[in-house]
């Protein structure tokens, strides 16, 4: 089949290099490449923040760290390694701890969580890709020639079937008020000394969540989820990187000096939408990945597949 794919971040690349692996022969439209799209700013860990629904994620974000584990084994040039997780949830007030709903199908056990103030957190691991090598990886494999403009019309796009990758974008050219723009910033630090092969995400205050990723010769510090006014830009708000340091600090955390801060607006949608316009069949969408693109892009690209 001839397809159109329309976006060039971690979801327009992933789609292009599944149709073309299944044969199918793909072009890509982006309005922005690279460092301008969201997918630059990510942390990018495997983990499924902000995306629903439940079944269908576990099942996307099982895929996806399938192939990114082996990308880790095979691939050292993608910029993917398997880190250690935890995540500290708040304490139960009765009884066990509810077990995580995103942990179908992971090995997930309680262990002491390693920092100050927090005794026991979920333990896994975790894939995480480094967006500045992964971005340009997907990019070397896919053959697909990449053309620069904005789409206004879907519908209009050439070929047997075009599929919708905007992101954030398609909340004007779906038309759909349920996609919403959810801010995210964080600070890439220098590694200091932490334990670089653990990824710790403390989510016990949902108002003022902190999670610690380390890339290579790198650490990202996040983090904040809050809406944000459609439309607008993301801008960054400097008290928040003070937030985010103090939390490192308090956690026991040795963290390094801030080389730079990075905001960021998460395609937020209750649902991922992936399925058939109902009015143009041939137009097929693939957004709405909130704070987990990276966790769901290979699962979700395969999905696309099925259904041309
Ligand atoms: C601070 C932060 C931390 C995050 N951490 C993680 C993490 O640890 N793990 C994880 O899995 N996810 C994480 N995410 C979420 C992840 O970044 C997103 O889910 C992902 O980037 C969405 O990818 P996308 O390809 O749909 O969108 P984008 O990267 O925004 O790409 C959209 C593409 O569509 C194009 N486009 C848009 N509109 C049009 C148009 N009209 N015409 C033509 N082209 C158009 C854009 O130019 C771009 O090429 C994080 C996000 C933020 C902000």
């Amino acid at each position: 089949m001839e397809v159109t794919v329309v976006g060039a971040g971690v979801i327009g690349l992933c789609t292009a290099l599944v149709l073309e692996e299944r044969g199918h022969h793909v072009r890509i439209v982006a309005a922005e490449l690279g460092e301008r799209t969201t997918s630059a700013v990510a942390g990018a860990v495997g983990f499924p923040y902000r995306a629903g629904p439940p079944e269908k994620v576990a099942a996307w974000a099982a895929r996806t760290r399938t192939w990114l584990e082996e990308l880790a084994r095979t691939a050292p040039e993608a910029g993917v390694d398997v880190l250690t997780g935890f995540e500290i949830t708040p304490s139960p007030r009765d009884g066990e701890p509810v077990y995580p709903w995103w942990a179908a199908g992971i090995d997930v056990e309680r262990a002491p969580a390693p920092v100050t103030g927090a005794p026991m957190a979920w333990r896994f691991t975790a894939p995480r890709a480094q967006p500045s090598l992964f971005l340009p990886y997907l990019r070397s494999l896919v053959r697909a020639p990449i053309e620069t403009r904005v789409v206004g019309d879907l519908a209009h796009e050439a070929g047997d079937a075009v599929v919708n990758c905007t992101g954030l974008g398609a909340r004007e050219l779906a038309n759909d008020d349920l996609l919403y723009p959810l801010f995210g910033q964080i600070a890439i630090v220098d590694s200091g000394g932490v334990d670089t092969a653990v990824t710790i995400t403390d989510d016990r205050d949902p108002d003022a969540i902190f999670y610690m990723i380390p890339r290579r010769g790198e650490l990202v510090l996040g983090g904040c989820s809050r809406p944000y006014p459609p439309g607008a830009p993301a801008e960054l708000d400097r008290e928040l990187t003070a937030r985010i340091l103090g939390q490192a600090r308090a956690l026991g955390l040795d963290v390094g000096a801030v080389r730079i801060e990075r905001a960021g607006l998460r395609p937020y949608r209750l649902e991922v939408r992936l399925e058939r316009d109902p009015k143009h069949p041939r137009v097929i969408h693939n957004y709405g990945h909130g704070g987990a693109g990276f966790t769901l892009c290979r699962g979700c690209a395969e999905s696309v597949e099925a259904l041309l």
